[in-house]
């Protein structure tokens, strides 16, 4: 890199500092900004567009257009050359503008006459914030190192204009993270929230962009690699013994801590004027425009590690820690781009939302948010870019919505809607110790699912009978090593402890699929949904599965136990899952264990399959569960993480009904008890359907107990048995229509 030129963009940089320094409105700054850059790059023009909104760039500031256009030319993104630049976050650097794709004339501001044209993104960490243009007569292309100066340059703006520096009148102007901003993402938990942000990883804010002295600046980059070295190899032998994915994590940072590359280009931007900081920001902004058009999913985590080795990189240079002295809101609802399983639990109950920029429905987060029933949102794109520590937002768990900084009417309705709500629990309250019966005389048997000691407390004041599914893969999912046997016993024997004599279903391992263990081999699978998971990982690998048994047995030490098996698919594999409780259960013995007093085996029916198999099969099972999220997903082909299609078929779909039909007609003819413990068990209008089809249990989670609850106990089951009858028979694909225009005569 030539000398000349390394100090050619550090004298612009300390020249954009100092007139930073000076006071003035934004607009003024702005203004000096462009003559400064102008002046200095020997360009006729300089120009900065910044956005108005998400979609419009709106022109600033310029040296050399025509004054009149300032505020009034306007783009969209993708529009012309500056829109271009903006869309693509990447340079355009031409001779001859014109002749360039997506050129547009734009006669207001008097440009016609500029052949060379250098646009590069105004952004800050993949946020859009605007364009930075110099445009001169001649018809050249801008050189190497000018086109970096630019780009140095555009990124302190992107800095300042973070920090507020550019603030005046008019959209494009107006203050960053001050705006209402609605984010809609998807359902990841039901229920409402309102609160403030606490970030699970507070933005690193850098205030000295620009460098004194490079080799200070290289001094302190070389004594923070040095640290940042430490700790990876610190985390490293911690992690000694454990699981492959971790260790491929850590060995991944390794390799970027010491990556000569990563480091050079620091240097080099130290060089050119930036400071320690403003350099790991600046190789970190263009790792993640990276991250955003890699299509390849190993290249695409190996990119997130670099960005979060960045990270700490970034905490180490400004001192500014995860904990940033920030005090956590009385009423915090968490934000983050993701947050692990673990994580997630240590913060528990304190939170009273969550909501994650990534993640899906079945991510471990989501898992837990689900266990702890905290409301969550998922796919709130770019909410930790916009929220600040104390922001005021809502989250409305059940549309997927959520509003930052919202309006006062906003907060006003939907402070209405959790009154409503909260009102409709007290009503639920009232129904606690009444048993589910409709008007006709049947009860319906209402059981909770759960899938932590946590969630046990619920058990008793939310009215259900039982645990009719508890989820056995937290324990695995929240540990980076495979949990000990006595480990796990423990934790089964405080949750029937817990449980006070009522009955637990344990699901054993449902893992594979979207539940990896951190430290399980993953096995690269083209559909995981249909691939090597649940019962089918145990049969093959028996290992885990028999610990599991013997810790699940010696819990129940002389009470009596129920377990059954995820995702069978044939009557052969309950068979042999059986005889291995049964061997299992005579290994204790011999060991001299206490049995429990009474063994329940049963299988959840999730595949199609299964309600086919021979009536040998229903006899052999103690109880059948539907796990209804995974049937609906196999019945209906669409997979039930996949956003698009995921709540496309409705479980009131009447072939969907008449296979359930079918499913209690076996059991019925089998002698077999059935229960559905699904996410639909605990809707209200599902829920009655099943029970009028003939289920007598339902499992569901605690909140939903109260809302079923009343609506059994105010119709009759009998009637709408015959109506979804009669609808299945008729010629309609969906009998939801009838049925509530059926409960709108009712008196619900
Ligand atoms: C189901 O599939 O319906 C079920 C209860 O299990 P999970 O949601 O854990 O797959
Ligand atoms: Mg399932």
């Amino acid at each position: 890199m030539p000398e000349r030129s390394e100090s050619e963009s550090r004298k612009l940089l300390r020249r954009l500092r100092d007139t930073l320094a000076e006071p003035g409105a934004g607009q003024e700054r702005l203004d000096r900004i462009t003559h400064l850059i102008a002046d200095s790059m020997q360009t006729q023009v300089c120009s900065i567009y910044l956005f108005r909104d998400d979609d419009t760039l709106e022109l600033c500031a310029t040296e050399g257009l025509k004054k009149e256009s300032v505020h009034k030319t306007r783009m969209r993104l993708g529009e012309g050359l500056v829109g271009r630049v903006a869309k693509s976050s990447t340079p355009i650097n031409t001779g001859n503008a014109p002749a360039e794709k997506g050129f547009r004339y734009m006669p207001e501001t008097g440009e016609e006459i500029y052949s060379s044209f250098l646009g590069v993104p105004i952004q800050r960490l993949g946020e859009k914030l605007g364009v930075l243009v110099v445009q001169s007569k001649d018809a050249r292309q801008f050189s190497d190192d000018e086109v970096y100066a630019i780009e140095v340059v555009a990124m302190v703006l992107a800095e300042m204009t973070e920090l507020g520096a550019f603030v005046g009148e008019g959209e494009a102007l107006s203050a960053l993270h001050t705006h209402p901003a609605m984010f809609r993402g998807s359902t990841g938990q039901e229920g409402t929230a309102e609160g403030h942000v606490w970030l699970h990883e507070p933005r690193v804010v850098i205030t000295n962009p620009v460098g004194d002295d490079p080799d200070v600046e290289r001094k302190r980059l070389h004594e923070a690699v040095e640290q940042l070295r430490v700790s990876v190899d610190d985390m490293i032998s911690l992690a000694d013994g454990q699981g492959a994915e971790q260790r491929e994590v850590l060995e991944a940072y390794r390799m970027f801590a010491h990556s000569r590359g990563w480091i050079r280009r620091m240097e080099e931007d130290i060089g050119r004027g930036l400071s320690a900081e403003a350099a790991v920001e600046k190789e970190q902004s263009t790792a993640r425009a990276r991250l955003e058009t890699v299509p390849d999913a190993y290249l695409r985590d190996r990119l997130h590690d670099l960005d979060d080795l960045s990270n700490r990189l970034l905490r180490r240079l400004t001192g500014q820690g995860t904990d940033t002295g920030a005090e956590m809101p009385q009423d915090p609802i968490l934000v983050a781009r993701n947050i692990g399983p673990a994580e997630l639990l240590d913060y528990g109950r304190r939170l009273k939302g969550v909501v994650l920029e990534e993640g899906s429905v079945g991510s471990h987060a989501a898992v837990v948010a689900r266990a702890l029933a905290i409301p969550l949102v998922i796919h709130a794109e770019k909410i930790t870019t916009e929220a600040l520590n104390g922001d005021a937002i809502l989250v409305d768990g059940d549309q997927g919505i959520v509003h930052l900084r919202p309006e006062e009417t906003v907060t006003a309705a939907f402070r209405d809607k959790i009154a409503m709500q909260a009102a409709a629990q007290s009503r639920y309250a009232s129904l606690r110790d009444l048993p589910a019966t409709a008007l006709c005389g049947t009860t319906i048997a209402l059981h909770m699912n759960a899938g932590l000691m946590a969630d046990l407390p619920s058990l008793v004041g939310s009215g259900a009978e039982g645990v009719g599914l508890f989820r056995t893969e937290l324990q695995f999912l929240i540990r980076n090593h495979v949990p000990k046997r006595s480990e796990l016993a423990s934790i089964y024997s405080g949750v029937l402890d817990a449980a006070k004599g009522k009955r637990v279903a344990f699901r054993t391992l449902d893992i594979g699929s979207d539940k990896v263990l951190p430290y399980m081999k993953r096995v690269e699978e083209p559909n995981p949904a249909m691939g090597w998971r649940a019962i089918r990982v145990g049969l093959d690998k028996p290992g885990v599965m028999r610990m599991q048994l013997q810790a699940l047995l010696r819990a129940a030490n002389g009470r009596s136990l129920t377990l059954m098996f995820p995702f069978v698919t044939e009557f052969s594999e309950f068979r042999v899952a059986r005889q291995m409780v049964v061997d299992e259960a005579e290994r204790e013995k011999r060991l001299g264990h206490v049995l429990p007093s009474a063994l329940e085996i049963g299988a959840m029916l999730e595949t199609p399959s299964l309600a086919y198999a021979p009536d040998a099969f229903f006899r052999a099972v103690d109880f059948i569960s539907i796990g209804g999220n995974d049937l609906k997903q196999f019945f209906f082909a669409a997979d039930r993480e996949n956003e698009q299609v995921r709540r496309r078929y409705d479980v009131l779909n009447s072939s969907f009904l008449r296979f359930i039909q079918y499913i209690v007609g076996r059991c019925e003819e089998n002698g077999t008890p059935l229960s559905f413990c699904g996410e639909d068990a605990g809707r209200p209008v599902e829920a009655i359907c099943l029970a009028a089809l003939g289920l007598r249990t339902l499992s569901m989670r605690p909140a939903s107990i109260g809302p079923v609850k009343h609506l059994i106990r105010r119709i009759d089951l009998a009637e709408l048995r015959e109506l979804l009858l009669a609808e299945c028979r008729a010629d309609h694909s969906n009998v939801r229509p009838a049925v509530m225009d059926w409960l709108a005569t009712q008196d619900v």
